[in-house]
């Protein structure tokens, strides 16, 4: 097994910066970027337009916004492997870190592996249909584009997300409706009456979404009501899933404490997880904010710490 100062799991905007903080500190250091897990560069490799990353004021592709954040993560000298990390040993230290294809043992460990948009599989939502051609999971991230402009949009869900998702988008279509399977919302009560008396939006109680059809981008959503089974056809410009996400940890199992929903406990103001150097920064441990910038600044916090704390156990110079 090869050795490292600090492995990173994880390729998104924590991870790479969390590579360019600890490579530019000098530490050993590896990342694995992920391979069947999802792309790497993680979640912004699947939107288009990023226009609320700071330094970049006539937007950036996700994709090529990820590029810049690798290269500037090589140039310090981080070694990259695309492999997936299947499996954790915190047991003893030093850690172990075990892929595919690779195998290190570590004197820290930062994990970025982020989280996942959860998505409905059904007829004309799949890759392939109208995913990212009208159906998105990012109201955030994706709101703004043209297609979605003056028309009626269908946001999935009943939490926060969707209240807070369902408001932005009252910006950009002329009217926003709320599909929720139930007949109340789990969203909090001051963000379910800014939605509810907002004059752009309507819910859609005790329905389901059972078809997207359009031709080059989404044009229509049919709609369950699964109380009365009744099914409807209604023009629509957009369908936006905002039925929470699915942090990816399954592969830490019983080695950190998570919480009930599977993201990573951190101590507050911290990265520093349940084992001692063992850090947790993006969306694997942040179900609040879930922006690129918040990843990309606990990404930083990550590797501060983990110099820190490696130099005060005498395990770097
Ligand atoms: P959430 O609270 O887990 O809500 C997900 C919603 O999606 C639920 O209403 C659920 O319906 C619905 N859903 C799940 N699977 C579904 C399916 N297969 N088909 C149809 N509907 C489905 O997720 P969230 O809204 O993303 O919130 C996550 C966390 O972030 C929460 O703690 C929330 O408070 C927080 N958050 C806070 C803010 C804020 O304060 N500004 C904003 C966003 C999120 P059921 O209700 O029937 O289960």
């Amino acid at each position: 097994m090869e050795k490292a100062n600090v492995v990173i799991i994880g390729s998104g905007p924590a991870g790479y910066t969390a590579a360019i903080y600890a490579a530019r500190a000098n530490l050993e250091l590896v990342l694995y970027e992920g391979f069947h897990s999802g792309p790497a560069g993680g979640q912004l490799m699947i939107t288009t337009h990023v226009e609320n990353y700071p330094g970049f004021p006539d937007g950036i592709l996700g994709p090529d916004l990820m590029d810049t954040f690798k290269k500037q993560a090589e140039r310090f000298g981080t070694r990259i492997l695309t492999d997936d990390v299947n499996e954790v040993d915190f047991s003893q230290r030093p850690y172990k870190v075990i892929g595919n294809k690779h195998q290190h043992v570590a004197d820290s460990v930062i994990i970025a592996t982020g989280a996942s948009a959860n998505r409905l599989y059904i007829p004309g939502t799949r890759d392939g249909e109208f995913w990212q051609r009208g159906v998105t999971a990012c109201a955030v991230c994706d709101g703004a584009m043209p297609i979605f402009r003056n028309k009626d949009l269908y946001v999935i869900g009943g939490g926060d997300s969707v209240c807070e998702e369902a408001t932005f988008l009252t910006k950009f279509g002329s009217h926003v409706y709320i599909v929720h399977r139930r007949d109340e919302l789990r969203a909090s009560k001051i963000m379910q009456q800014r939605a509810m008396n907002h004059p752009k939006i309507t819910i859609l109680w005790d329905t389901v979404l059972t078809t997207v059809e359009g031709d080059e981008v989404v044009k229509s959503v049919t709609l369950k009501n699964v109380k009365t089974g009744e099914e409807t056809k209604h023009e629509a410009g957009g369908v936006f899933f905002a039925i929470g996400h699915t942090p990816n940890t399954a592969f830490l199992k019983s080695q950190i404490d998570l919480h009930e929903t599977g993201y990573i406990k951190v101590t507050q103001g911290s990265c520093r997880t349940s084992k001692e150097l063992v850090y947790a920064c993006g969306d694997a441990q942040d179900h609040v904010y879930r922006q690129a910038i918040t990843a990309a600044g606990t990404g930083c916090m990550a590797a501060m710490e983990a110099e820190r704390d490696l130099s005060a156990k005498g395990l770097i110079d």
